[in-house]
């Protein structure tokens, strides 16, 4: 199991806000090591962590898909479970990680390049039959939603039964005959995090989404596989006590910090090994995410900082939390 579980930490460049503010660059990287420094404004020490791998300023999303997340989507072709997380105070680079940016070849994010390597790889095996799906729901306030079926504003229920697994009942799923039919999909929802009805003093960063590809495939005996990619982009971990949160907005905060804590301690329970009670029922994220989590499936976090020293104590509760997701 411990193996399964990868960790990688990407520091986005400054932007233009800190570079007018004169923000210094609190980070530095050793890439090679998966290293990482974070200084604090005094002359102590730098805080040090080491991760699975360590992508700085200049990296591309083509280096970190073909380092670290191809593996997963192979495996996920060969019929396991897999998942990507993106993790991180809102602004740090969860979405350009995911989506990025579609007219720059090299910063095309990590789910467009899944769609590529699936489409790739099924129209490449001539003995299999291959069938994908897709789906996308965003979790908002411990509530399921459709990003991509008729009815957006209607809360879902997490199922459970038999061969199905857990379940999101209604869900609506969607064929996919190639990259560009996946990459409208990912537009679609996308949109739609920003613009449901019953949702709309929200912004985004208040929810996580999950697009889940599910890649099917028949040998000539005409046995079945199936496996699921989860892409997930998790809402920002930021505390609400610098956002001054209150009423709804702090509701909405701690059930946020209630699915990333729960998140956590599923996956520092998985990575310990030692632990006969993986927390999955604690939130919405884990219950949903259990069949993909452990077992014979992968899981990539990608935690997401910024380099600015104004962040610095968020990026330390970042890496803190990351930390606690790989195996000593
Ligand atoms: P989040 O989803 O974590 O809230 P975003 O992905 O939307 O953050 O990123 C915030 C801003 O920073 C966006 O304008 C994005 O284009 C830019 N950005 C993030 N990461 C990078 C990066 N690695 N290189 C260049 N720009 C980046
Ligand atoms: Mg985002």
């Amino acid at each position: 199991m411990a193996e399964s579980v990868k960790v990688l930490c990407r520091c986005r460049p400054l932007n233009d806000r800190e570079k007018a503010l004169t923000s210094k660059v609190c980070v530095e990287m050793m890439g090679a090591e998966g290293k990482v420094m974070l200084f604090p404004a005094d002359n102590d020490p730098p805080k040090e962590f080491t991760f699975d791998g360590a992508y700085f300023m200049d990296s591309t999303a083509e280096q970190i898909y073909n380092e670290s997340v191809f593996p997963l989507v192979e495996s996920v072709i060969e019929g396991y479970n897999g998942t990507v997380f993106a993790y991180g105070q809102t602004g740090a680079g969860k979405t350009f990680s995911m989506q990025g940016l579609e007219d720059v070849p090299t910063q095309k994010g990590i789910i467009p390049r899944a769609f590529e390597h699936i489409f790739e790889t099924t129209a490449t095996t001539s003995d299999m039959k291959f069938l994908v799906h897709a789906s996308y729901l965003e979790i908002y306030n411990e509530e399921v939603r459709d990003l991509l079926g008729d009815s957006r504003n209607t809360k879902l229920e997490i199922k459970e039964g038999g061969d199905r697994g857990v379940y999101v009942a209604g869900l609506s799923m969607h064929v996919c005959h190639n990259v560009s039919g996946c990459a409208d999909l990912m537009k679609k929802g996308f949109n739609n995090r920003h613009v449901g009805a019953t949702l709309m003093n929200k912004d985004s960063s208040r929810s996580h989404s999950i697009f889940t590809v599910y890649v099917e495939a028949m040998n000539a005996e005409g046995s079945i596989r199936m496996g699921k990619l989860n892409l997930v982009d998790l809402a920002g971990s930021e505390r609400q006590s610098k956002t001054g949160a209150t009423g709804d907005r702090f509701k909405e905060a701690t059930k946020i910090n209630l699915s990333l804590s729960a998140l956590g301690n599923v996956i520092s329970a998985l990575v310990d090994g030692k632990s006969k009670h993986i927390p999955y029922r604690d939130s919405k994220l884990t219950r949903l995410l259990q069949d993909s989590l452990g077992g014979n499936t992968k899981t990539i976090m990608v935690a997401c900082i910024s380099p600015s020293d104004n962040n610095f104590d968020e990026t330390l509760s970042t890496l803190r939390y990351a930390n606690r997701a790989k195996n000593i």
